[in-house]
């Protein structure tokens, strides 16, 4: 039964969805204003971790990631880079999308942006100003903290030992008390000019950051969700503001497992600006390529911080290599060997399944990941051992059938005749398969053309859809 650590009870939980078999999951994605960093691609793929491993544990999952496309750096940098809001935002989500692909991240089931979810944030602060949980001050709208007494529930801060002015934002000093946070912000003056602005019945705004999340993950799923992801960072006080925003308006819960991935640090320290070790994803996928960038991520447990290095990137290329060259010399044996019977056999095929329980078994232990690439090389080196003597096709096939079964789980290895395919294409049979499951063949057969058209065909086979690259092209 598959165990997740909740940060809300601070517990290794076993996992129950609202719905028996069905997941909905919401993850705080970008603030697009610049390259992403490997951080944030770090927080991106845990996402898909969890979607992938709840959906080989045999759940359907739907995933929703918003994009912050207005705040305080979005406006602030589209006007330096003398862009349009929109224009400047739009330039980032296009990197953001691209470094999903680099690293066979799948799509969401919807990227919801900020800009086009301001109606629900303003019905969202009326419900919570009827509710005396939110109140107007010179044009824009806050939440009142001590009216919702679960107020750090998540965060389990010491709000009574925060030091105003320290840790408190004192600027807006118009509040009521320091620590209310803003739900709508009055929009300054040349906020106006540029047309960043929104009527509401409290005049001219422009959304906060942590209203959004609550509006779009319960426009998406309604009042309570299964799953909802973010960065350590993140807890508090933004998803600690989620909660008394939707619970403040709903009144019962909004999230049943509270997920939090660790940081990505690099040789030991923050990355940051000043010391000049922030790395964007193509700069490193370059170096090592966007399934080596994967396998590293995945080679650390996402409660514990991974601290990049190139000793340590090389290390992950090296075992990943490994693992690659078992795959391809199963796949030469495949087509290459006279199928005849031997001694190894059955032991072999004894060993499959108990290797595919203890995978099963690492992933359900909290999404243990390194746990699970432990099985993995234990299988590579079970199908090595085989290759040397064994001929026997069934077997041959099992194990490659398995060995896919992993890789697929991990999201690497997704090539077509020694080619990567792309992931736009990936993401379309994924899109096919869905429409296959609920027997749309219209929305399956227009898909097929589509990717036809990119160059590739599908076909369907007993262990699934194959890619293939077309002869034509
Ligand atoms: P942002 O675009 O800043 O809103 O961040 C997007 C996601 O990346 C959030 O879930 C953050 O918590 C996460 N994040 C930010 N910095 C890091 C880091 N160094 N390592 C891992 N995740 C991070
Ligand atoms: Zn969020």
């Amino acid at each position: 039964m598959l165990q997740v650590y909740n940060t809300l009870t601070r517990n290794k939980e076993t996992f129950k969805p609202l719905k028996e078999g069905e997941v909905s999951i919401y993850a705080c994605g970008p603030t697009v204003y610049n390259m992403p960093h490997i951080g944030n691609y770090r927080t991106f793929l845990l996402a898909d971790t969890v979607v992938r491993t709840l959906q080989y544990l045999g759940y359907k999952v739907k995933l929703v990631m918003n994009i912050t496309d207005i705040d305080d750096k979005t406006i602030r940098d589209s006007k330096a880079a003398g862009m349009s809001l929109k224009d400047f935002t739009d330039k980032y989500s296009a990197e953001f999308f691209k470094g999903l692909d680099m690293l066979n991240i799948k799509r969401a089931s919807a990227y919801p942006r900020a800009t086009e979810n301001v109606d629900g944030m303003i019905e969202l602060a009326q419900k919570l100003i009827e509710k005396g949980l939110a109140y107007e001050k010179g044009g824009s709208v806050y939440y009142r903290i001590s009216g919702f007494p679960d107020y750090g529930k998540l965060s389990k801060l010491d709000f009574d030992s925060i030091r105003i002015g320290a840790s408190v934002d004192v600027d807006e000093y118009d509040k009521d008390n320091p620590r209310d946070f803003a739900l709508l912000k009055a929009s300054a003056p040349e906020e106006i000019e540029r047309s960043i602005y929104y009527e509401s019945p409290w005049g001219k705004i422009r959304p906060g950051w942590h209203i959004e999340c609550s509006v779009m993950a319960m426009n998406s799923f309604g009042p309570t969700l299964d799953v909802h992801i973010g960065g350590v960072d993140l807890i508090f006080p933004h998803h600690e503001n989620e909660i008394a925003q939707s619970e403040g308006a709903t009144g019962i819960p909004f999230v049943r497992h509270w997920v939090h991935g660790e940081h990505l640090i690099v040789e030991g320290e923050k990355m940051s600006k000043s010391k000049g070790n922030v790395f964007t994803l193509p700069e490193i996928v370059e170096m090592y390529g966007g399934e080596v960038v994967r396998f590293m991520f995945l080679s650390v447990h996402y409660r514990k911080k991974l601290d990049y290095s190139e000793t340590f990137a090389e290390n992950a290329k090296n075992n990943y290599l490994k693992l690659k060259e078992t795959l391809d010399n199963l796949e030469f044996a495949l087509k290459n060997v006279e199928d005849e019977p031997g001694p190894g056999d059955l032991e072999t095929l004894k060993t499959l399944p108990e290797l595919e329980n203890r995978f099963r078994e690492a992933l359900e232990d909290d999404f243990n990941t390194p746990k699970a690439i432990t099985v993995f090389r234990e299988l590579s080196r079970t199908a090595n051992v085989y290759l040397e003597t064994g001929k026997n096709m069934q077997v041959l096939e099992e194990i490659h059938a398995l060995y896919k079964r992993f890789s697929d789980t991990f999201g690497i290895f997704a090539k077509a005749g020694g080619e990567e395919v792309p992931g736009e294409v990936v993401r379309l049979v994924e899109e096919r398969e869905e429409a296959r499951k609920i027997k749309d063949w219209k929305t399956s057969d227009a898909i097929r053309e589509k990717i036809k058209s990119l160059g590739y065909i599908v076909q369907d086979t007993k262990e699934g859809p194959k890619i293939k690259k077309s002869e034509e092209s």
